[in-house]
């Protein structure tokens, strides 16, 4: 068995929910190794609907054991939410989830400051969830975060927890009609990250020993590799890293522990909040996918923005995180175009590229060239065979795979854990991980 990390290969919610769920069953451990509540996660099986932000999905396969890194932001709050919702529903999850006490704590004067300063910038905002995790990462690049292991020793906590939040309380005083948030406020977080004291442990130390026993570990990836906040489309990027390179060392393990990744790409793009996308489109065809693809936030409800499949944005991608394999989702949102554009590479300044601009400006200057696939105009929904596919989807698949150089391991027909199709293609299927 392969430990496997699976990306987002587009802006984010491309669906990794759905996947990371659907390969549970084959692993032992399944991490969340950056980002915060920012990221949402939707479950759908059976007749249950799970909505995901902190804990990873394995949490749904009774046999996975779910951790949270060092290298995540936790608003205990947020958590200790979370941990009840799936509780309410009986999903045991305490005796189950190991969080790393060296992950920093999103405090209420980081969303505070996330949200004025969001305000502040009108039409100049990036976009961001408001839940603080940019502020929260900043705090840890200052060195003035908290991280929740001092959960461990609630003198100590209170303490950090009390000027952290006076240096936020400057910082929120700068940005005109901001408020800091209250003693009280402040005080149910110290209370949220008591309660999670008991769930702290090594996460580095547990992956290593069952890394070493066989043990298969799952690496789920929050955001997508295009909101990288290095080699994303900056400043319009978030404050992780979303490669799948920086799983393993993220959580305290060498990148050699890595034997796969899975890229996990909707077979046409989103994007939500600012910041460029080359291939937006804002006719009715746009809206079409939005209704269809229900392209409405997980986190914050907001509509996302929809355009065609980039593939220089997505072979970008598969170079910076090194996906051997990928799993393509929504396919069925397409089955009622008359034809399906892709961009293949970009005019940028008059000159034809294939590549991914470092630029966000030139990202956004650049006009997309495309090939005009036509369309199969029939119901794909729910297909679980790829010989069921319409013979034109399975043609758009294929040309994908050229496109990006890469095979298509599994292809998502509809929400469901169900409507899905799971192609024996090498290398996935060497992983061993198919469930
Ligand atoms: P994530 O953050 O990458 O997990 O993505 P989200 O969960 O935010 O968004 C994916 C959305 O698409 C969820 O509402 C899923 O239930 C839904 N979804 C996933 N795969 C498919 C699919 O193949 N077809 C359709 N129609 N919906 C899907």
């Amino acid at each position: 068995m392969t430990n496997v990390v699976v990306v987002g290969g587009q802006w984010g919610d491309e669906g990794k929910g759905k996947v990371v769920d659907l390969l549970c069953p084959a692993f032992a451990e399944v991490v969340r190794f950056n980002g915060g509540n920012n990221a949402g996660h939707t479950v759908k099986f059976a007749d249950r609907h799970f909505a995901l932000h902190l804990i990873p999905s394995g949490i749904l396969q009774p046999g996975c054991r779910c951790l949270i890194g060092p290298g995540v932001v936790i608003d205990p709050v947020a958590l200790l939410e979370e941990i009840r919702m799936l509780e309410d529903q009986a999903v045991s999850v305490r005796p189950r989830l190991l969080v790393s006490p060296r992950a920093h704590i999103v405090l209420p004067g980081h969303r505070a400051l996330d949200v004025a300063r969001e305000t502040a910038s009108g039409a100049a905002k990036l976009g961001t969830t408001g839940r603080g995790i940019g502020p929260a990462y900043e705090g840890r690049a200052r060195r003035t975060g908290v991280r929740l292991g001092l959960a461990r020793n609630p003198r100590r906590l209170r303490e950090a927890v009390a000027a952290a939040s006076a240096e936020l309380e400057q910082a929120i005083a700068r940005c005109p009609g901001a408020v800091a948030p209250s003693a009280d406020e402040i005080e149910r977080t110290v209370e949220a990250a008591a309660a999670i004291a008991p769930m702290l442990g090594d996460v580095s130390r547990a992956l290593a020993d069952s890394d070493a026993a066989g043990r298969p570990i799952l690496f789920e990836g929050a955001q997508g590799t295009l909101l990288d906040v290095d080699h994303g489309t900056y400043p319009f990027v978030t404050s992780s890293g979303c490669l799948a390179g920086y799983a393993a060392p993220a959580c305290g393990l060498p990148a050699r522990v890595i034997g796969g990744v899975l890229g996990v790409f909707k077979a046409y793009t989103t994007r939500v909040g600012s910041g460029p996308f080359p291939t937006e489109l804002f006719d009715g065809t746009g809206e079409q996918l939005r209704r269809r693809g229900n392209e409405f936030g997980t986190t914050t409800g907001r509509p996302r923005r929809t355009g065609w499949f980039d593939a220089v944005a997505a072979r970008a991608a598969v170079r910076w995180s090194g996906i051997d394999a990928v799993a393509l989702t929504k396919l069925d949102v397409l089955d009622e175009l008359a034809e399906i554009r892709v961009a293949t590479s970009y005019q940028v300044g008059g000159q034809t590229t294939p590549e991914f601009p470092d630029d966000a400006e030139e990202v956004g200057a650049a006009s997309p060239v495309y090939e005009t696939l036509p369309g199969w105009q029939a119901d794909s929904s729910a297909v679980t065979t790829a010989e069921k596919l319409p013979d034109v989807a399975r043609r758009y698949v294929e040309r994908l795979e050229e496109l990006l150089g890469v095979p298509v391991a599994v292809i998502s027909t509809g929400p469901r854990r169900e409507e899905t199709i799971v192609r024996r293609v090498q290398p996935f299927a060497g992983w061993n991980v198919a469930p």
